[in-house]
């Protein structure tokens, strides 16, 4: 296990479309246990492969409810709407008012590549809708009603 170096805003990497994951092997499982630990470690509640320079569809995500693994992830429903600060790991110490679908239900292969499926509501729907832009090389920046605004804290940057 090892931190990984997140991507910041202009690096090109952050704007190309991730390939899908095809099979799990050692490369995959230690990309997954990295990223896991660079996210707790710089506080972020989701981890996108493309922020630490990888163009997999592979996302981390922890809202506190422990780690969700989301491989070749697809939003299959929404509802809902949900208007409020959104931040990101590779935008460090910035926020901005971003709507988001209250509700968003995802399927996904887990680490084992079984199929699962989530459901998420506020904070997770988010999340899903944030990480999964990142594999399609869209930034959250490009959602910003108003403008960015400095944060104190950053525990809610994905
Ligand atoms: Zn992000």
């Amino acid at each position: 296990m090892a931190l990984r170096t997140i991507r910041t805003e202009g690096d090109p990497v952050l704007r190309k479309v991730s390939r899908p994951v095809t099979e799990m092997n050692q490369k995959i499982r230690t990309l997954i246990f990295d990223m896991l630990d660079t996210m707790y470690e710089s506080m972020g509640v989701g981890l996108a492969a493309p922020q630490v320079g990888i163009l997999k569809r592979l996302v981390t995500i922890d809202v506190g409810d422990g780690p969700i693994v989301l491989i070749n992830p697809e939003i299959l429903e929404t509802s809902g709407e949900q208007t409020g600060d959104e931040g990101c790991l590779s935008v460090p110490g910035m926020a901005g008012q971003v709507t988001r679908p209250n509700y968003v239900k995802v399927k996904a292969l887990d680490e084992n590549m079984e199929e699962v499926i989530y459901e998420g509501t506020e904070l997770l729907a988010r999340a899903f809708c944030h990480e999964i832009d990142h594999l399609d090389g869209k930034m959250y920046t490009d959602l910003v009603e108003g403008e960015l605004h400095r944060t104190v804290y950053d525990d809610d940057e994905v």
